[in-house]
């Protein structure tokens, strides 16, 4: 082998559980980043439709004019100028989309900066793209998120990517408008290029932060690799499909490296891709529960003493910080131990590059409120 990856830390978790479960323990799943809700059947039945019409061959590799057009149509309307052949790939889900932008676009000695905590995946691909993945610690008290101050003690001369994701997994953290705009300047002044990993786009609670966030991404359309996923949004995590949005100098190579590797993303996904997009609003998933699911993790945590955890502005997920109930007890050893013997899984915070934290996350509602009383008894059986 030539380098040697490790399993990311989700999945382990994630691989736990089902091992579990096949010894017939019964785990309720707190731990998958992945929406329990069905995509709608309109989608369903468009995916039907391309494989019962024989609409099921090779596509162009950067995927179907229609739905190229599509996205063109979704982005114009947030303010970028794109042309739909030449600044759109329509990709397997977001990270085929992240790892064919590092490949292609990233050199032997560039640096690409991420902040702690991260998204697993990002480390393994900037390694395998060749580069060399740099961590910024977030500050703790931006709900540790990264700006200006935080990265530029980072910088050096071969600074030229940063990888944004925002709402943030594993926090929930949202960056403001004002946070956006500083950090986008502050890349832009350093010619860094923001591969903004905007899978969680949706899931953004407070709609005036969503609609600012289009208008202070404006300026910055040149010097941003935009990465999109239909997996959360429209629930459709296994027909793995997504776009990517760039500078036709980036979107060209990066068209020939995906047609190299995949060839094209699977062709009835980009039908059904092409359903949800006629009517996003209709087939996005509904934020109203969600928010309401988030409100009842909050609820139940605020029952375990001295257990903080950062805001949850967006996404999926609450990282709580488990420091002060378990000093000295590591969160891996905490999530097996709540696993084990209360029957609840979590991630701990270490797959994520922060110890001492544990990822709570209500994608899955389905026996929410069951597993959140089992997490704080077991939070709160010290
Ligand atoms: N980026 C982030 C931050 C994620 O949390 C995930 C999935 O959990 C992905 C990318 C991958 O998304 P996809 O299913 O579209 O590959």
């Amino acid at each position: 082998m030539k380098k040697t990856v490790k399993e990311s830390g989700t999945l382990a978790v994630f691989h736990q559980m089902k091992k579990l479960r096949s010894m017939g323990k019964d785990i309720i799943n707190l731990c998958v980043g992945e929406p329990d809700i069905p995509p709608s059947q309109d989608i369903e039945r468009a995916a039907c439709q391309s494989i019962q019409s024989r609409q099921i061959r090779y596509t162009p590799s950067e995927g179907i004019p229609e739905l190229r057009e599509a996205v063109s149509a979704v982005m114009q309307h947030e303010g970028w100028e794109t042309d739909g052949n030449r600044n759109i790939i329509i990709t397997a889900g977001a990270k085929p989309a992240l790892f064919t932008a590092l490949l292609t676009l990233a050199k032997k000695t560039d640096e690409v900066l991420i902040p702690v905590p991260y998204y697993p995946s990002y480390f393994p691909m900037i390694r395998y793209a060749g580069a060399k993945p740099v961590y910024v610690p977030g500050n703790p008290e931006k709900g540790y998120k990264t700006g200006p101050e935080e990265l530029q003690p980072y910088l050096t001369t071969n600074s030229r990517f940063f990888i944004l994701n925002s709402p943030v997994n594993p926090t929930g953290s949202v960056y403001s408008p004002e946070e956006l705009r500083g950090l986008l300047s502050f890349l832009k002044k350093n010619c860094i290029l923001c591969i903004l990993d905007d899978v969680y786009r949706h899931f953004i609670y407070d709609n005036t932060v969503k609609e600012e966030v289009s208008r202070i991404l404006k300026p910055f359309h040149q010097s941003i690799i935009l990465v999109r996923s239909f997996s959360k949004e429209f629930a459709m995590t296994g027909w793995r499909i997504g776009y990517t949005v760039a500078e036709d100098e980036y979107i060209l190579p990066m068209k020939i490296v995906q047609g190299h590797m995949i060839g094209n993303a699977q062709t009835a996904s980009q039908f059904a891709a092409l359903k949800a997009l006629q009517d996003p609003e209709k087939y996005a998933l509904p934020l109203d529960v969600f928010v309401s699911r988030r409100n009842e993790v909050l609820q139940a945590l605020s029952h375990v003493e001295n257990l903080s955890f950062i805001h949850p502005a967006g996404a999926f997920y609450v990282f709580a910080d488990i420091r002060s109930i378990y000093p000295g007890i590591s969160d891996e050893v905490l999530s097996s131990h709540l696993m084990e013997k209360f029957g609840v899984a979590v991630t701990p915070g270490s797959a994520f590059g922060l110890k001492g934290f544990i990822r709570i996350s209500y994608a899955d509602g389905s026996r929410l409120h069951d597993g959140l009383q089992r997490l704080v008894t077991g939070l709160s059986s010290r």
